[in-house]
């Protein structure tokens, strides 16, 4: 069977922080019309991915990470 998520978003860029991981990515809505079935994707966006258990939560952060984030992600790479 073919995983449909990933064959529709592409991993621009990835930092992992804590117990999270943050995912650049861009997206293919899948309409097709749309600009993105011609190539040119969605976004990209920023997603965070959690580990909960065996489960992993994605939600949507939006164009940019946020400020707190981006420093952390920062100083963890300066350690
Ligand atoms: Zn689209």
């Amino acid at each position: 069977m073919r995983r449909r998520v990933s064959s529709r978003r592409q991993t621009v860029s990835e930092q992992a922080l804590d117990n999270k991981t943050y995912r650049l990515e861009s997206i293919r809505c899948g309409k097709e019309k749309c600009k993105c079935a011609r190539g040119k994707l969605h976004g990209p966006y920023w997603y965070s991915y959690t580990r909960v258990k065996d489960r992993v939560i994605s939600q949507y952060v939006g164009k940019s990470l946020p400020k707190d984030v981006e420093k952390k992600i920062k100083n963890q790479g300066e350690r």
